[in-house]
């Protein structure tokens, strides 16, 4: 592994770390923690207690928030069960939909991109005999139609498939597949947490089921989610995977997180006020950081759709270069690598590797989270850092040296060691 020299000045405008990683969690907003903070201390009420005004405050707040959870996605508040996040909320749908409808049939279709909340889960499934189709996905990160289509047969039950990709962004036909459920009598989830607060999503306009959310990834806090769970047309049954108390419909027993689901509602009621500006700014950010990227640079290339993305994402291969050299050289930085950390090995991401990528260009990749608190001087610090370590890199690298010259890489025959 080598190591560059730093030569890129912050400004004293940009400190140092950046963060730059929104996809994997989001800072919460001063709003929300002000809209939380008396929840945990005077009005620390448990909603279930029936019988005095703690609870019914307490209560009331959960109420609130689930108004504003559903008015963001087109919901009605008896639709919104509270989770401690899309992990639960995952796991949820699919497990309580695979065993309320295992008289109707037992296969399930999702596709290869999704998060391993959705893939560990009907793996499990697989084990106790339901039958899963894991659709590929095409070089530019989107399913094709078609293949969903033939993939359902009468014994389909469910269609899982992910609203927005939290590696490449890419935006999957979300209204397109929930009409294809709908003709059908399939029923549809999306995991949502990327979608949700960054751009617009109706249950009702897109024939969507059950939807999975969580409040750290849009400014809310950690440990709190939502699944939406359709009432009527058709009206979804569930089954509890956590019993007890019966709270939340029977649906998910367990006291209420009231902070946490206050801060929740907070968080999707400014993502519904600011998401168009929002939205226009992000993607003027990520623009001018593509721009910066690919002008001064040969050899990169964004992975997954640009057509169909998230306004705040930028996945990108930066080719001849070693990935941990990279992340090294960019440390002040906070991004992530196209590697996943599994068991202390470096493995290439299965997103990257779906779209046809190779491991060395996979493990090259960075993805550019960007969000509600990143600024303008930020992103022009990240570009040219970036620019500075790979061209230092690569100014190290007998293979880009070898490209440059013309020769055909992949004619060498290498000498196994
Ligand atoms: C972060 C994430 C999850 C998991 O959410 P948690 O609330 O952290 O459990 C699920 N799906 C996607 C697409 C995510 O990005």
């Amino acid at each position: 592994m080598s190591t560059v020299e730093n030569a890129v000045a912050a400004p004293a405008d940009v400190h140092l770390p950046i963060y730059m990683d929104y996809h994997s969690t989001s800072p919460m907003d001063p709003r929300v923690l002000d809209a939380m903070m008396p929840y945990f201390t005077v009005k620390f009420g448990n909603s279930a207690s029936r019988n005095h005004s703690f609870g019914w405050e307490a209560e009331q707040a959960v109420e609130v928030a689930r108004g504003q959870i559903a008015k963001l996605i087109g919901a009605s508040s008896k639709e919104i069960i509270f989770t401690s996040g899309a992990t639960e909320s995952n796991n949820l749908a699919i497990k309580g939909i695979a065993e309320m409808y295992k008289e109707r049939g037992n296969h399930i279709i999702t596709q290869v991109t999704e998060h391993k909340a959705v893939l560990d889960t009907c793996k499990r499934l697989e084990k106790y005999g339901y039958r899963v189709t894991y659709l590929p996905v095409k070089a530019d990160g989107l399913i094709d139609l078609d293949d969903l289509k033939r993939a359902m047969d009468d014994k389909t039950i469910l269609v899982t498939i992910m609203s927005a990709n939290n590696e490449i962004g890419v935006i999957q036909p979300i209204a397109e597949i929930g009409k294809l459920c709908h003709e059908r009598g399939i029923l549809f989830h999306t995991d949502a947490v990327q979608a949700v607060g960054k751009i617009p999503m109706d249950v009702q306009k897109m024939n969507i089921d059950v939807l999975s959310v969580t409040a750290h990834k849009l400014y809310g806090p950690k440990g709190v989610g939502v699944l939406y769970v359709r009432r009527r047309n058709p009206r979804v049954q569930i089954a509890a995977q956590i019993d007890g108390g019966g709270h939340e419909r029977g649906m998910r027993s367990g006291t209420l997180n009231v902070p946490g689901i206050v801060g929740m509602g907070k968080a999707c009621e400014i993502a519904g006020q600011e998401m168009e500006t929002e939205a226009e700014r992000l993607t003027r950010l990520r623009e001018k950081l593509k721009t910066k990227l690919e002008g001064a640079l040969d050899y990169v290339h964004v992975n997954g759709s640009m057509e169909h993305r998230l306004p705040g994402n930028l996945n990108m291969s930066f080719v001849y270069v070693e990935g941990e050299s990279l992340l090294m050289g960019i440390n002040d930085i906070a991004v992530s690598s196209g590697s996943a950390c599994t068991s202390a090995t470096l493995e290439p991401s299965y997103v990257l590797k779906a779209l046809g990528l190779g491991d060395d260009v996979a493990h090259s990749s960075i993805r550019f989270g960007l969000g509600r608190f990143n600024q303008e001087a930020e992103v022009d610090y990240v570009a040219n850092k970036v620019i500075d370590v790979v061209q230092k890199l690569r100014e190290l690298s007998p293979l880009y040296e070898m490209v440059k010259e013309g020769i055909d890489i992949s004619k060498i025959e290498w000498q196994a060691h």
